[in-house]
């Protein structure tokens, strides 16, 4: 431990010098297989040589000017990001919480535009959009909010996956400009919803004149097996925030926006000095490009099935099994008890994972990972599952 450092995070006792692939090798050069993904970040895994020669190459010839000047690498990544996602156009910054407090601007100024003087956006128990103070104050999450009152106002909470507790909230306040919220919970512990959850929230986004705004920077960039999770429905949503995969580990984030969302923010309303620099675009735009060339987002549906039928039969007699979810590679087996100890004994079989809400074991391996990493990860964690129970 290192006292220089804030101690923000309850790390685990390791430390990694390198990576391949899904392999991580730690400062004792032991191999351990990431079926973490460094949440969902890594998608094309560790040391992919696309991500490697992108950097290597844009380096060498500019890192960063500014926004006050126009961007060819930007230009390029955002023609690339409206290709793919059937929105208008798209805001460049570092992280998820600074995609979605660009989110949330833009529906306070609707908001505004459209004479509501206390807009309000609608938001889901369990969801997670953040650490700064507006995105914290949008998470349903109380550890995440405690001791940082008072939080931002101008949100409304209501259970995941219920269409009636939105309309409900609606009649009650005629403020509400906009809804927030995943189209999978990650941090909730892989919540799915209905599948016609997104259809149904875009209606009533039109009939109140509302924002849908979805949180993709888990759910997004193929994880699920589509590009952005929520194109697994038929809607599309009025502002859609990315981050995590977007850079495969280079931080960037995007908040991309459509119709009259994207013609919110005007110049001088928003703005972020690194958003969007060239050494971040040229990174996603090899991830972009290598989602393509090595057909990677169908593979993502393909091994969550082929992982997630090895833990239903392989789970099949364990009683404590409650559920095992999945869209692609975003993956939870929900055990009827917390079972946080399961990342430390994981850890010591030299196997990445995490768990979630408590309960959930949560998986995002990434897209690449190969046949022989999947069987290994399915019998290493069956048996792991078992051990802990047998304690129970
Ligand atoms: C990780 C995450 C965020 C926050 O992203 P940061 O880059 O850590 O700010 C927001 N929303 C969702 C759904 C996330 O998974």
């Amino acid at each position: 431990m290192n006292n220089h450092i804030m101690p923000t995070y309850q790390r685990l006792p390791v430390a990694f010098e390198k990576g391949d692939g899904a392999w991580l090798w730690d400062d004792a050069n032991n191999r351990y297989l990431d079926a973490l993904s460094g949440i969902a970040v890594c998608n094309l895994g560790h040391a992919h040589p696309a991500i490697h020669h992108a950097l290597m190459a844009q380096s060498a010839k500019l890192i960063h000017t500014s926004n006050i000047y126009r961007n060819s690498i930007q230009e390029h990544l955002a023609d690339r990001l409206i290709e793919k996602s059937a929105m208008d156009n798209v805001f460049f910054c570092n992280s998820g919480a600074e995609a979605n407090e660009a989110a949330i601007k833009i529906a306070r100024k609707y908001g505004h535009e459209r004479g509501i003087e206390v807009p309000a956006i609608i938001v889901m128990e369990k969801s997670f959009h953040g650490r700064t103070l507006a995105t914290l104050s949008a998470t349903g999450n109380i550890k995440v909010q405690q001791g940082f009152a008072p939080l931002v106002d101008g949100f409304v909470r209501v259970p995941y996956n219920n269409i009636s507790a939105i309309e409900d909230a609606l009649t009650h306040n005629p403020s509400i400009v906009a809804v927030l919220v995943e189209p999978i919970q990650g941090e909730g512990g892989i919540n799915i919803p209905e599948p016609d959850y997104l259809n149904q929230l875009r209606n009533l986004c039109d009939k109140h004149q509302l924002l849908m705004m979805l949180d993709e920077i888990q759910s997004g960039i193929g994880r699920t097996g589509k590009f952005l999770a929520h194109q697994h429905s038929t809607s599309i949503p009025d502002v859609c925030t990315l981050a995590k995969a977007l850079g495969n580990g280079v931080p960037i984030g995007a908040c991309l926006a459509r119709g009259k969302a994207a013609e919110i923010l005007t110049a001088g309303t928003h703005g972020s000095t690194f958003g969007g620099n060239p050494l971040a675009c040229s990174a996603a735009l090899a991830v972009l490009t290598t989602l393509d060339k090595e057909d990677l987002i169908s593979s993502a549906t393909t091994k969550g099935d082929l992982i997630c039928a090895g833990f239903s039969e392989k789970l099949k007699n364990n009683q404590h099994v409650v559920d095992i979810r999945h869209i692609g590679l975003m993956i939870g087996i929900e055990l009827d008890c917390p079972c946080a100890e399961l990342v430390k004994m994981a850890l010591h079989q030299h196997l990445l994972i995490n768990v979630t809400n408590d309960t959930v074991i949560r998986l995002l391996p990434p897209l690449i990972i190969n046949d022989e990493q999947i069987h290994l990860l399915v019998n290493q964690l069956t048996t792991l599952i078992y051990e802990f129970t047998h304690t129970l």
